[in-house]
């Protein structure tokens, strides 16, 4: 049996390569154990005949210096070794007649440009993109500074008097969904483009704007070289501050003596021992699997019986013999007549090209990917049977001919395709239903965002929870600050002043 550890952490994605770098620069010998031969968990990216698909990052809070999250990836040493792209439009929205919506990140050039498309609904425009305005000058990171179980009341009190001038607009657009807002408005374009402006149609109209707000400040870019990169840095951060990682090393059980977690014992039989473990992997596996269901309450039963929202992605990536570089870089696509993928008619496909990152692709070439919402349980019930592949197929030949009407010629260029199901994500990180974020953020699930979720079990010592099934809505800064505070949290149980230092 090895050495005891301080700590051992179950999984290398972002929570998980977060809290061993804050636990080694507090002095803690840590340990991760990650399921697949790579780290960042969902934060990744695959590389195919020459061609790289990012399958996550669109956008990273805290690329822009001296702004909210920027030193928390110094920190982690994920800003200093990388640079980022910052766009100016977000996303370009076409309707089957031809109308485009620009959606600029920059608020004044996007309500002359939503007023122009609609004078009438100037009184509505203008509301938003004062919202915009105002969402600038907020710090997302204010809630997540210290863990909320240390905050003090003057704590409180600091984060009160910073959010003061929010209040009003928080409370305005936090219980109105991006779907209600639309339907307010009365030019017909509007109205079907505005629910595919941000990622999901129940997204918080705030968090729309958050988003623009950041994305304008220049704190939100793209790290070139993709997601995957930006993963490594911070295990790269990880290995230098003296953590070890062990891949290729699933965690089957998390060991408990008495009442105490004491370490973990691997698929292949080896068990391993610590002080303290932390999981951050998915939720519902770590407490119904690895802790076999043995310290739940009633509360943690209901957040994971399957009422809350999540999110199931399709990601179609190809490798395209063409240039892409002249086209808007994301453009949604709304449809006169659906499509009929997964077993769901689809009135829009999203279509993303990374020319904006020339690492990416070979000199003329360029990586497209098409991404959908989709159902688990649709490709979970064809799981293991030739079924599966065979729908991979033939949903990617549906899409393609499609896209075809949109970018002719495009089919004869394409020199590979890959398919990415929600059981691909499952398989590959081990995530439910393959979400994408844990729970997804709507107006309904905002306060369980705000309150947290609890990060220790009922009647277990010694464990704790880090990551996107801790924090609803996940996103990769707000992970990484989840392993951050655990190691607070650690510190403090421990009477150590938590420290923090610059890679
Ligand atoms: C398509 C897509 C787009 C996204 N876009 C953005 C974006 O633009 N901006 C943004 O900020 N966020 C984005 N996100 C969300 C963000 O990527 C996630 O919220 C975040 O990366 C989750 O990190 P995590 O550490 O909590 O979990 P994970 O990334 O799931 O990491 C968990 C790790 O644990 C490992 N593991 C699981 N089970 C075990 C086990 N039994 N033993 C050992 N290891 C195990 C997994 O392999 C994995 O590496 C996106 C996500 C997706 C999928």
């Amino acid at each position: 049996m090895a050495a005891t550890a301080d700590i051992i952490i179950i999984g290398a994605g972002i929570s998980g390569l977060a809290a061993g770098c804050y636990a080694q620069m507090n002095g803690y010998r840590s340990q991760i154990f990650e399921l697949h031969n790579l780290p960042g968990g969902l934060c990744t990216a695959w590389y195919r005949q020459g061609y790289v698909f990012d399958g996550c990052i669109h956008y990273i809070f805290g690329s822009g210096p001296g702004q909210p999250f920027y030193s928390l990836w110094e920190e982690l040493g994920a800003v200093q070794t990388l640079e980022f792209v910052n766009h100016r439009e977000f996303m370009q929205i076409r309707g089957p007649s031809g109308e485009t919506l620009q959606v600029h990140c920059n608020p004044d050039q996007l309500a002359q440009h939503l007023k122009d498309i609609s004078p009438p609904d100037a009184r509505l425009i203008e509301a938003f993109c004062q919202g915009v305005r105002t969402f600038k000058g907020f710090d997302l990171s204010l809630l997540q500074q210290k863990p909320k179980a240390l905050m003090t009341l003057g704590d409180w009190a600091r984060v009160g008097r910073q959010m003061l001038p929010f209040v009003r607009s928080l409370g305005q657009w936090g219980p109105v969904s991006l779907r209600e807002w639309a339907a307010q408005f009365q030019h017909p374009f509007l109205r079907a483009a505005i629910p595919h402006l941000f990622a999901w149609p129940d997204v918080p109209v705030m968090v729309g704007m958050s988003l623009l707000a950041y994305l304008d400040n220049q704190n939100a870019g793209f790290p070139l070289g993709a997601s995957l990169k930006f993963a490594q840095a911070i295990e790269q951060r990880y290995l230098d501050l003296g953590g070890e990682i062990y891949y290729s090393a699933q965690v089957e059980r998390v060991l408990v003596e008495g009442d105490r977690a004491v370490g973990v014992r691997l698929y292949n039989n080896q068990e391993y021992r610590a002080r303290r473990v932390i999981s951050a992997c998915d939720g519902r596996r770590t407490i119904f699997d690895l802790l076999r269901g043995q310290y739940v309450n009633p509360r943690i039963h209901r957040l994971y019986d399957g009422h809350l929202p999540m999110h199931s992605q399709l990601q179609i990536s190809l490798g395209v013999n063409r240039d892409f570089a002249a086209e808007p870089h994301w453009v949604t696509h709304l449809l006169d007549r659906p499509v009929l993928i997964a077993g769901e008619d689809r009135y829009e496909i999203g279509v993303k090209h990374y020319c904006f990152d020339p690492s990416l692709a070979p000199p003329g070439k360029s990586v497209v990917i098409v991404m959908l919402t989709t159902t688990y349980s649709y490709w979970q019930q064809i799981y293991g049977r030739r079924e599966y592949h065979a729908e991979e197929i033939q949903e990617a030949d549906i899409l393609i001919d499609r896209l075809e009407q949109f970018y002719p010629g495009l089919k004869a260029d394409i020199e590979y395709r890959d398919v990415a199901t929600p059981l691909s994500y499952e398989r590959y990180t081990g995530n439910w239903q393959g979400a994408s974020c844990g729970w997804l953020l709507t107006k309904d699930t905002l306060p369980l965002m705000i309150q947290g979720i609890p990060k220790r079990l009922p009647g277990l010592g010694n464990f704790y929870m880090v990551g996107q099934w801790t924090e609803p809505g996940g996103s990769v800064p707000i992970v990484a600050m989840s392993g951050r505070n655990m190691i607070q949290e650690i510190c403090h149980e421990d009477h150590k002043k938590f420290v923090a230092i610059t890679g």
